[in-house]
């Protein structure tokens, strides 16, 4: 099977031998100080190495124990009763603690309700309207899908113009690339027109880390409100909304903070904003008396405003107890294991993939990258259906790029060794076939 390397292969690892030279796998996981949290994940059979974490994070251990208790007891004990003893006040307490651990946020400026896209739309809708006159949503060209058909709805509803802002895709967002938008959006002729300005923190493609408090404050001079999407940073790279000044942010709580599949998202909006935000989707629960059963639609004061409906308090479970894990591991370390986490992947990327023509499409500044590596190559869509048969599970994206998702407290240098491994051996294996010409 893997017997023949590809001469170019060989050639250029003896080159590179002693260039890629650090630490092993082995020893990096005997000296991981968070090693002992990966026994608190659910082990899946079948699965060598879970790349992935970034796209849903895995179950703890505990998750099914306390689904079973909800269920016996606040559930099916309390009944109805849980709403008054716990259930409406969870939006804003589990807002409130996302905030504290992961967010750099003071309480009463988080919730937890709806999925990310529709939070999106709500925050997007609301901070537009805030800004009458103003007739521009700026936006990076590689941002989420959700995040760009979002605004292109917003524009279309409310005649508004959306500005894309081109990115090299194995880059990301940066002052200079918002500096230039700004100013060619602004002028003696037009006067400000931008309204609000969307981006990611972390790039779901590259893992480009944006700076966040630079270009916040850029945007405020324009007099424009700035909406993070912190979907790839939080649980695992430090946030510091209140510090940073941000207005808005949205992010969900099934990557880094393993919520779970649809878990709901959470919302930021900065205390001296929220009562000047208008949601489009005033319902019941966001009222400001919310069982005076009244005529008119007055609504509550702060956060609870941006509930629209029934919270989904069992999609709030797992959560609760990651964010336990992520309180007692502390941001900090959970940044520095991410980062000797991509470090590693690179390292190794270099050494055993670029002889095949693997290239990295994801910062090589650790202080620019999130947690995640981004790698390319034109045969990485077959690569991955082949790795996924072998248990190794990280993602492919369009058009060539394979996401290796390093989830800070699940992951092991080990996971990472395994992956490499194996693509090193799948392009191995593909390249001498295609050499035998295709009578094979
Ligand atoms: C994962 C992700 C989303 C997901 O939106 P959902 O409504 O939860 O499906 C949105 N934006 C970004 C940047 C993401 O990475």
């Amino acid at each position: 099977m893997t017997t023949a390397t590809p001469a170019s292969a060989a050639t250029a690892t003896a080159e590179g031998a002693g260039r890629a030279t650090g630490p092993s796998a082995e020893e990096l996981d005997g000296t991981d100080p968070l090693a002992r949290f990966r026994d608190r994940f659910l082990p899946a059979d079948g699965v060598v190495a879970y790349l992935d974490g970034n796209s849903l994070g895995r179950p703890l251990r505990q998750t099914g124990a306390d689904f079973a208790d909800v269920v016996a007891g606040e559930w099916g004990t309390r009944l109805i009763r849980s709403w008054d003893e716990r259930w409406l006040d969870l939006p804003l307490g589990l807002g409130d603690r996302i905030a504290a651990s992961t967010l750099g946020a003071a309480p009463g400026q988080t919730v937890v309700a709806d999925s990310t896209t529709v939070l999106l739309y709500k925050m997007m809708r609301a901070a537009v309207a805030a800004r009458p006159g103003r007739t521009r949503i700026l936006m990076d060209d590689d941002n989420f899908p959700t995040d760009r058909f979002i605004a292109e709805g917003i524009a279309r509803e409310c005649g508004l113009e959306l500005q894309w802002i081109p990115v090299d895709k194995a880059a990301g967002i940066t002052i200079d690339l918002i500096d230039e938008a700004l100013t060619a959006a602004s002028g003696e002729a037009f006067g400000d027109r931008v309204a609000l300005v969307v981006l990611s923190h972390v790039s779901y493609r590259s893992g480009h880390l944006a700076d966040v408090a630079a270009i916040t404050a850029r945007v405020h001079d324009a007099g424009a409100l700035v909406l993070w999407d912190l979907c790839h940073s939080a649980g695992s790279a430090p946030i510091e909304l209140d510090a940073w000044n941000v207005d808005i942010a949205v992010g969900c709580t099934y990557k880094y903070l393993n919520g779970g599949p649809g878990s709901p998202a959470f919302a930021y909006v900065a205390s001296a904003l929220q009562n000047e935000l208008d949601q489009p989707i005033q319902g019941w629960m966001g009222a400001s008396d919310i069982f005076a059963m009244a005529e008119g639609y007055v609504p509550a004061k702060g956060m609870r405003r941006f509930i629209s409906g029934t919270p989904p308090i069992l999609g709030m479970l797992p959560m609760q107890g990651m964010l336990e894990l992520i309180e007692e591991a502390g941001m900090p370390a959970i940044r520095q294991k991410s980062i000797a986490l991509t470090e590693y992947t690179i390292r190794i990327v270099d050494d055993l993939l670029t002889p095949f023509g693997v290239q990295v499409a994801s910062p090589r500044d650790s202080g620019e990258r999130g947690s995640h590596v981004t790698i390319r190559h034109p045969r990485f869509k077959a690569v991955t259906a082949e790795l996924w048969k072998r248990g190794i599970i990280p993602d492919f994206r369009n058009p060539d790029g394979l996401r290796l998702g390093l989830s800070p407290l699940s992951t092991s240098f080990g996971e990472v060794l395994v992956a490499v491994e194996a693509i090193r051996d799948i392009l191995a294996d593909t390249e001498s076939a295609a050499e035998a010409g295709p009578g094979r």
